[in-house]
């Protein structure tokens, strides 16, 4: 029987050591702790034990070092005040702290110590990115002979591969393991330490966020110069879809927002339409199309493409909200546009979550012409509010948007393929053209809003693949 065919309660009697670097509400500096925070309950609503594993940074607010959150969830911290008791999680404004490498061996070690103390015998080590990339390697090599991980099979997702743990190979002793793991074939990287390769190798699952990055960072394109590595475990590899936690992101109970609605009650969007112009210093008229931007102020993001538009687009009558922080040159270039267009333009240069919830809510189009997206959220935010996503086909934004179609009759939102700036303004176009025909815009936010990116769908994905792995010889 699939694991999808089965009642919650006959689900696999699993136990699963869900190891992160940051976990909401815990500690956040990206998407990996978001994952985090909503994948191991909507595990334990299977009915799988899981326990989360993280270290006790400054901004860990918990008394204790074992949080327990429900029957089958718990949260342990590793605690070293030397290494976890800092301002920020892995660098301050001079760079990266320089002690990483020791600090996230320390980590890994220490989980796989603890979960014997604790006398956690797990069947899965669901490990995530290069800060806990060592496990795996540990589990086949320190670890190898102890007889208490003898059944455990491990799993890395790689939530953004562009972000891989280098280091000196000088510091190649700190993680005590043999020198001859220091070569092509182990942990070794154009003469440094890579500690997301020896999890990409030692693994035995390997997963990333959406079914497309799996291809693409298979290519030179995306690879990072790790595409060879993850060819030669192509057959492990597989792309889940992050869901989106719908307790949090849920127009229909959102507090933070002007008007709660829902699919049967979307006029009420308008409100928050208005709301938002008001908050963001713009005209106030519901008829005025609005984009909005939340994001990192990233080269990944595509924002050099929005730059080679904006100020065309911005002849039309219509109205930009951007919110975001990030490189100083977009920060530059962003408040420079709304001094010039006063009541058109809104810049908001800094983390508010209470005004990204507004945007969500307010905007008619979300732009998000990414580079490259291993998942994003975003674009499933949007869509769940009503939101229309205006994205570029790649990753993850390739697997939850489909194209509209000139008149706007089908899909969920408006795609591009080619990394330019006239197919962006091509697709800008159509939803501009879309949006003035109310009765099919209306259709369209319906289709949007209907689509599941909620995290039980994924979970089940996740628990096919552990019990796949523990039918797998290994
Ligand atoms: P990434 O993880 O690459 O930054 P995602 O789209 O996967 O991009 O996730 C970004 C998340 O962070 C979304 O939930 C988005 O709403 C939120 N976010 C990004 N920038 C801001 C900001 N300045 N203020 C509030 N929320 C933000």
């Amino acid at each position: 029987m699939s694991v999808r065919a089965m009642k919650p309660r006959q689900r696999l009697k699993l136990r699963v050591a869900f190891i992160a670097s940051e976990v909401v509400p815990f500690a956040k500096t990206g998407g990996l702790a978001d994952v985090a925070g909503s994948l191991p309950p909507a595990l334990a609503g299977l009915g799988i034990d899981v326990r989360t594993v993280m270290p006790k940074y400054r901004q860990v607010i918990a008394e204790h070092n074992t949080i327990q959150i429900g029957k089958d969830l718990a949260v342990d911290f590793i605690e070293y005040r030397k290494y976890f008791d800092r301002e920020a999680l892995y660098g301050d404004r001079f760079g990266d702290y320089p002690d990483n490498l020791e600090r996230f061996t320390y980590f890994c070690k220490s989980v796989l110590t603890h979960l014997k103390t604790i006398d956690f015998k797990p069947d899965i080590i669901h490990c995530n990115d290069w800060q806990s990339a060592l496990i795996p390697v540990y589990l086949k090599t320190t670890f190898k002979d102890d007889p208490f991980f003898a059944r455990t099979r491990s799993m890395l997702t790689i939530h953004n591969l562009a972000y891989q743990g280098l280091f000196d190979k000088g510091l190649f002793p700190t993680l005590g393991l043999d020198g001859r793991y220091f070569g092509i074939d182990g942990l070794e990287f154009y003469d440094k330490i890579n500690l997301l390769k020896g999890g990409i190798l030692f693994a035995d699952g390997i997963t990333t966020v959406s079914p497309s990055y799996a291809q693409e960072i298979q290519t030179k394109e995306f690879g990072c110069g790790l595409e060879g590595v993850l060819r030669t475990r192509a057959n492990d590899l597989e792309g889940v879809i992050n869901g989106i936690d719908y307790r949090v992101w849920d127009p229909a109970t959102d507090t933070h927002i002007a008007r709660q609605f829902t699919v049967r009650t979307l006029s009420d969007k308008g409100f928050n339409k208005v709301d938002l112009q008001r908050t963001a210093a713009l005209k106030v008229d519901r008829q005025i199309p609005v984009f909005g931007i939340i994001s990192r102020l990233a080269d990944q993001k595509g924002l050099d493409l929005i730059s080679a538009i904006v100020t065309d687009l911005l002849k039309k009558d219509i109205q930009l909200v951007i919110l975001g922080t990030g490189e100083d040159k977009y920060h530059l270039l962003y408040e420079k546009m709304a001094k010039l267009n006063p009541g058109k333009v809104s810049i908001n240069l800094r983390f508010d979550a209470t005004l990204a919830k507004k945007i969500y809510a307010g905007c008619d189009f979300f732009l998000m012409p990414s580079r490259y997206e291993p998942c994003g959220l975003g674009q499933m935010i949007s869509m769940r509010y009503g939101t229309i996503p205006i994205v570029r086909l790649t990753g993850g934004l390739r697997d939850t948007v489909s194209d509209a179609g000139d008149d706007g009759s089908r899909g969920n939102g408006f795609t591009f393929t080619a990394y330019e700036a006239p197919a962006l303004r091509d697709a800008v176009m159509r939803a501009l053209a879309a949006f003035k025909n109310k009765k099919v815009w209306r259709k369209l936010q319906v289709r949007a809003m209907s689509c599941d990116f909620s995290w039980e769908r994924s979970a089940l994905r996740y628990a096919e693949l552990y019990a796949k792995l523990l039918r797998k010889r290994c």
